[in-house]
């Protein structure tokens, strides 16, 4: 028995109505009705769970920052009774965020210095990153780009989209563009629809991602129509961004077979934090629920130094032993590559555990996800190698 069968989210479950129970289902699932009904004020949050003093300072301060913002549908996921409850600490601001460490920063992965365009980030060689809009669907208190994201911060995110059309016409290089922000998924169906159209008309560009986590926050976004949108401009990728294994409801399942089924290929991005996800059992249920709904967990991402964040990060020990644990354990599909974005702009790096005991000219030793050992010869310069091998014998080898 996998340990992950024991956990208490391992099963698919609706939480409609939960704390909207007047509520019609039409209305429910009118992705519009669900941001329209979001919960963003103290008053409201106090009304549907008991708060902690933490938290009530928490959303105050969180106007200046980064906004408080749930849809229901998401909402309907906190226990109310735990304090410590994993869904809640990712979206319900507490009083630790206006704690800045030394090592933290506004703008952690240094996207603003490699902004030839405002709104577009060209840090790689071959790909960019467009940030299409400033607000999503809820608001994660850890978010890498808080700094422009809900617009309550200081910095304000102006994407020159013409301008940034024209660069990327002329950047040739550019073979691959993410779109993200904020979350492009907000936008109505004709905005995408020309938004993807403007790109697939530039024909270097290979294919257009679309980071999301409204799948996940806002199912109901998820529409046939919008799908059909989705279909015209393959190929289109999506990553989306799970956390914890109870965020994979009924209904986001049932949205991410929607994009699959329409040939959006998916893959999770998922941050290691403290007291949500990082424990090996959470982390198994998560990797296995994600495969049934026909994701691959893609990224396991340290979170980055962001400012006020420091109660939400664990070690990252932490990340490389759940990694540990996850590799030949499980199917290797379900092994996401946790990596470190390195503060600065030094891009993601892979960080694995360490299975290369030895390594020379002759041979590599390494040790198994069970800690045994094991020599493999190291392939030699073929040049060399039929200079030491008797007259004939490759003939011998290639027709035998
Ligand atoms: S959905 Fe993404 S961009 Fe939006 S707040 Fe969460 S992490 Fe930030």
């Amino acid at each position: 028995m996998h340990q992950d069968d024991q956990h208490p989210d391992k099963t698919f479950v609706s939480h409609f109505p939960g704390h909207w129970p007047g509520v019609s289902p039409e209305d429910w699932n009118d992705w519009k009705w669900q941001m329209r009904h979001r919960v963003t004020t103290v008053e409201q949050l106090e009304k549907l769970i008991p708060l902690e003093p933490g938290e009530r300072a928490g959303v105050i301060l969180s106007g200046t920052k980064l906004s408080l913002g749930v849809t229901p549908h998401f909402f309907n996921l906190i226990d109310p009774e735990n304090p410590e409850c994993p869904i809640r600490r990712q979206v319900i601001p507490r009083m630790e965020e206006a704690t800045t460490s030394p090592e933290e920063m506004a703008d952690p992965c240094g996207e603003d210095a490699h902004m030839p365009v405002e709104g577009l980030v060209h840090r790689y060689p071959d790909r960019v990153l467009f940030l299409v809009t400033d607000r999503c669907a809820s608001y994660c208190r850890y978010c890498t780009r808080s700094r422009v994201v809900s617009g309550a911060g200081d910095q304000e995110l102006h994407t020159n989209f013409e301008e940034i059309f024209r660069y990327l016409e002329k950047h040739t290089e550019v073979r691959d563009v993410l779109l993200s922000g904020g979350d492009a998924l907000l936008f109505s169906d004709e905005r995408l629809d020309y938004l993807l159209g403007r790109l697939r008309a530039i024909p270097h560009i290979e294919f257009v991602r679309i980071g999301s986590r409204v799948p996940i926050f806002l199912p109901q976004r998820v529409t046939p129509a919008l799908c059909a949108v989705l279909r015209k401009h393959h190929p289109l990728w999506m990553s989306v961004h799970v956390n914890h294994p109870r965020e994979l409801t009924v209904e986001v399942r049932d949205a991410l077979g929607r994009l699959a089924d329409h040939g959006v290929p998916l893959g999770n991005q998922s941050v290691l934090l403290r007291g949500v996800n990082d424990d090996l059992p959470t982390m198994l249920a998560l990797v296995h629920k994600l495969l049934q709904c026909r994701v691959r967990p893609y990224y396991l991402y340290q979170c980055d130094l962001i400012r006020g964040s420091a109660h939400l990060r664990a070690p990252v020990s932490k990340g490389i032993e759940i990694i540990e644990g996850l590799r030949g354990f499980t199917s290797g599909y379900a092994v996401p590559q946790f990596v470190i974005d390195a503060p600065g702009g030094g891009g993601k790096v892979p960080v694995n555990p360490g299975y290369v005991i030895y390594h020379d000219k002759e041979k590599v030793v390494f040790r198994n996800f069970e800690g045994k050992i094991f020599e493999y010869p190291e392939a030699g310069d073929p040049a060399i190698l039929q200079e030491t091998v008797p007259d004939g014998l490759f003939e011998d080898y290639i027709y035998s």
